[in-house]
């Protein structure tokens, strides 16, 4: 199908948490936007575990973020299931816990009333459509053909970012590789979102089993190609779930009864998130917490920063530029404190025994804070002697 129109205001490209929420933004500020997503179907297939902070958490996770209100008040309808607390396993199988009130989201539902959100404020909503950036213009591709103008690119496309290529703002981001299973009839903990940590276990990386209900949980492994040395992450999730001591226990009689992979950049912050009339926004421009793989509540405050400098360029009150400054003012703090302390943690991954000390330094509520991107004194402590080795 050729489509009627060849010239908008803002493109945007890729309708996951991001785009959605970047489209929304700009046409509510008056835009001509146009989304396009090249799955048949938004939302879906899932590759996500759901697992976001509740709003009290968020604001401390990002203090001087806009947080989008899609993300502070989620439709219940779209939340399956809230924990209460995080808890943590060294290697050596000890554990440490600390409160957080976490929401389990279906994303395939979540996507979609973001995509609805957007097209209800005016936006046009291309499905099934490839975009590719080629000089000034975005060729389209599937169900929609042809070229497209637009005075302003979002690309919100995800971890591979072709909008990224296209732009030449492609930077090398280490990425991590995600494998979950849905699984139901464990035996788990319900209240709580677990992380485990161990070379078997996930290599580079972490196991987490993230309850979705009394007895159905999300269970899943991240790791890093440099630390999986050939060894085929399904084995090493079904190895986790085989064989771990503990998690074992819990999850050995479980059915599958669903399969998500997908990437996430490790978080390693892009040269440039702007330039010329593109601009990137979510795991297109790494705006994840390299501490979890966390990427949602990112995409979402990147997005809305993203649509709502837009829209103000094309009325020709604000420039483009605005945008780097304004990512560096609400999340930059904590997206670098995040990979720095990726960047120490990973020294001491390669090593269970490492792991365990690093575990047995960090009292449970310097453990949280890490996670939110705030580096402790204790983990300063273990920077010189990492450093020293
Ligand atoms: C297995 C797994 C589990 C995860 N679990 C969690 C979790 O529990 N909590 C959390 O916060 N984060 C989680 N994440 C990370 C999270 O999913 C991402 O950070 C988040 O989806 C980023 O949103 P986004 O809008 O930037 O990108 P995406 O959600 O990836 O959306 C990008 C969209 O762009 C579309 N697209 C790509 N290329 C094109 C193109 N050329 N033309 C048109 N459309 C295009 C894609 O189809 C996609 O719909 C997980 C990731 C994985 C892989």
């Amino acid at each position: 199908m050729r489509y009627d129109r060849d010239k908008f205001d803002i493109a945007v490209v890729g309708a996951g948490p991001a785009g959605s929420t970047a489209a929304e933004a700009a046409a509510k500020l008056g835009a001509d936007v146009v989304l396009i997503e090249r799955k048949r179907e938004i939302g879906s297939p899932v590759q996500c575990g759901g697992f976001l902070p509740e709003v009290g958490e968020l604001r401390d996770l990002l203090p001087s973020a806009n947080i989008p209100e899609t993300l502070a008040e989620i439709p219940e309808r779209h939340i399956l299931h809230r924990t209460s607390l995080q808890r943590i396993y060294a290697p050596s199988g000890k554990a440490k816990e600390f409160p957080v009130r976490g929401r389990v989201v279906d994303r395939r539902g979540f996507d979609r009333d973001l995509a609805w959100r957007a097209a209800r404020a005016g936006a046009r909503v291309l499905v099934e459509t490839r975009a590719h950036l080629e000089g000034t213009a975005l060729r389209l591709s599937g169900r929609t053909s042809g070229e497209l103008e637009a005075k302003v690119v979002i690309g919100a496309d995800g971890p591979s970012s072709a909008t990224a290529r296209g732009a030449k703002m492609a930077f090398r981001q280490e990425m991590g590789v995600c494998l979950e299973y849905e699984m139901a009839d464990v035996d788990i903990d319900p209240a709580a979102a677990e992380m485990y940590f161990g070379t078997r276990s996930a290599p580079g990386g972490y196991a987490w089993i993230i309850a979705l209900g009394e007895d159905v949980a999300n269970v899943g492994v991240g790791a890093r190609s440099a630390y999986l040395h050939g060894k085929r992450l399904r084995d090493v999730l079904d190895t986790f779930i085989r064989d771990h001591p503990i998690a074992k226990e819990k999850l050995q009689r479980g059915e599958v009864t669903a399969v998500m992979r997908g990437l996430v950049p490790a978080g390693d912050m892009p040269p440039a998130i702007q330039k010329g009339n593109v601009l990137l926004a979510g795991d297109a421009a790494g705006q994840v917490m390299a501490t979890s793989g966390g990427g949602i509540p990112l995409a979402m405050v990147g997005g809305l920063a993203a649509g709502e400098v837009a829209a103000r360029h094309i009325e020709g009150v604000g420039v483009l530029r605005d945008y780097p400054s304004r990512i560096a003012t609400e999340m930059g703090k904590e997206l670098e404190n995040s990979v720095r302390i990726r960047q120490i943690v990973d020294k001491m991954m390669k090593s269970d025994r490492l792991m365990d000390a690093l575990f047995a330094m960090l009292p449970p509520d310097q453990m949280k804070a890490t996670q939110r991107g705030q580096i402790p004194k204790a983990l300063d402590r273990v920077q010189d002697l990492v450093a020293n080795r």
